[in-house]
């Protein structure tokens, strides 16, 4: 492939400035310039449908979403250390979406901040420091969380990896009929194994859609028996749902809520200020006393006035243009199309997702399920160079992410998959 000058001095400027460490999208990455709605310009005037970002969660550029962040900076923005309106009528009303034990928050700056609280916050409830988390999943990057991040293992850091132990992911796909099982005995092993060790279990953290892992279909509250499992050793379920939550499975408002639990710790981030950098951890009044006895904590920006100016306005959008019931509205339309192309095509494996989660596992052979992961490579790098904008994931990197901003219509779900059939009919199996 022949990449153009611009891009060519764009990716030597980046090697020089950033240094190995922050990969780009795709084989010729796309130098975008301006987004609205669904939509992203690149330097070249061309359009782009983003089938893929969750972060501008209700739609890029969203005018209320700008419009309170210009209002809250202009009147004041300072850190916590006064009082202020913002972070408690925020935390009021984010809180009044969950489980009423679910009262207290910190804000942060990213999901990656909260998790690595949420697993001192363990700490602080169980006296313990073993954590469980699936063996093909991400939480974030700080010295502690990284260790959890199966995606990007660290080698070396500080000695911590002692503290962590992994389940294999749940695979609807290859054991539809016994996944929820198969990860209530992995989790109970784990959790026995960390009991020989000086330092017990204290935690599982999950996303309770599995969504890093390549969102398993997984039947409504399957993950009770889990949470049991692991309240019965005297554990705390944390659930990650930086990917999974405000309305985006469609169906409820956070995943847990769709698999049967409430969880002790729940972790927030990504969509929840539409890209203004905005995380937090939400617990019991309990957890946060236990947390506050062995930690101290201050975040200078965490909570600021315009970050929960910009968050309350997420909020106000998802509820004045019922995204949720969008989310679910638009989610079947596109499975129904994803399930129509499975039809055509035998390398479809398995169709998956919910609400405004979509995508399907791409395979060499249905009856050894073959993960087809450099053939969905090239899928979704052609993709890109057709204007449409998606990635893959999972354990294998053979499943197609398809998770676009929440105002994503079914015209738009149409474009994606007509230019998807197109692709697949032109792309071949094996290079
Ligand atoms: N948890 C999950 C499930 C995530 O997917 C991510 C980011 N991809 C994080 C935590 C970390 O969030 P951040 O990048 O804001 O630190």
């Amino acid at each position: 492939m022949t990449l153009s000058e611009n891009t060519v001095h764009l990716m030597e400027r980046r090697a020089r400035l950033l240094g190995p460490n922050v990969s780009t999208f795709y084989d010729d990455p796309v130098h975008v310039v301006r987004g609205e709605g669904v939509w992203l310009w690149d330097a070249q005037g061309r359009k782009y449908l983003d089938c893929y970002n969750n972060v501008p969660h209700v739609g890029h550029c969203n005018p209320r979403v700008v419009e309170a962040i210009r209002e809250q900076a202009s009147t004041l923005n300072t850190h916590t250390r006064y009082l202020h309106d913002g972070i408690l009528d925020y935390i009021e009303r984010l809180t009044a979406t969950m489980d009423d034990s679910l009262s207290t928050a910190i804000l942060t700056c990213t999901g990656s901040e909260a998790n690595d609280i949420a697993l001192r916050m363990a700490e602080g409830m169980t006296g313990k420091r073993g954590i469980i988390a699936t063996d093909a999943t991400y939480h974030g990057n700080t010295a502690l969380v990284s260790q959890l991040s199966r995606s990007n293992v660290p080698e070396v850091g500080f000695g911590l990896d002692q503290f962590f132990r992994f389940a294999p992911a749940p695979d609807s796909y290859r054991t539809p009929d016994e996944a929820g099982a198969l990860f209530a005995d992995a989790v109970a092993e784990q959790i026995d194994a960390l009991n020989k060790t000086e330092h017990g279990f204290a935690a599982l953290v999950v996303c309770p859609f599995f969504l890093n892992e390549g969102f398993p279909n997984l039947p409504d509250g399957w993950l009770k028996p889990v949470a049991d499992v692991v309240r019965k050793a005297g554990g705390l379920l944390i659930c990650d749902e930086v990917q999974s939550g405000f309305g985006r499975i469609g169906t409820h408002f956070w995943a847990h809520q769709k698999i049967g639990v409430v969880p002790d710790i729940m972790v927030l981030g990504k969509p929840m200020a539409n890209g203004h950098p905005v995380g937090a951890v939400v617990t019991n009044a309990d957890t946060m006393a236990a947390f506050r006895t062995k930690f101290r904590y201050f975040n200078t920006f965490g909570g600021n006035p315009v970050s929960c100016a910009a968050a309350m306005a997420v909020l106000d959008e998802l509820q004045d243009h019922n995204l949720m019931a969008h989310a679910k509205d638009v989610g079947d339309h596109a499975r129904a199309r994803l399930h129509k192309l499975q039809g055509k095509y035998d390398f479809i494996g398995d169709v998956r997702g919910s609400g405004m989660v979509f995508g399907a596992e791409l395979v060499l052979d249905r009856d050894n399920k073959t993960p087809a992961s450099d053939f969905t490579d090239r899928v979704i790098n052609e993709m890109r160079q057709r204007g449409i904008i998606h990635s893959k994931l999972g354990r294998h990197k053979n499943t197609l992410k398809i998770r676009p901003p929440m105002p994503f219509t079914k015209d738009n779900a149409d474009m994606l998959f007509d230019v998807l059939d197109d692709v697949l009919a032109n792309t071949p199996l094996t290079s």
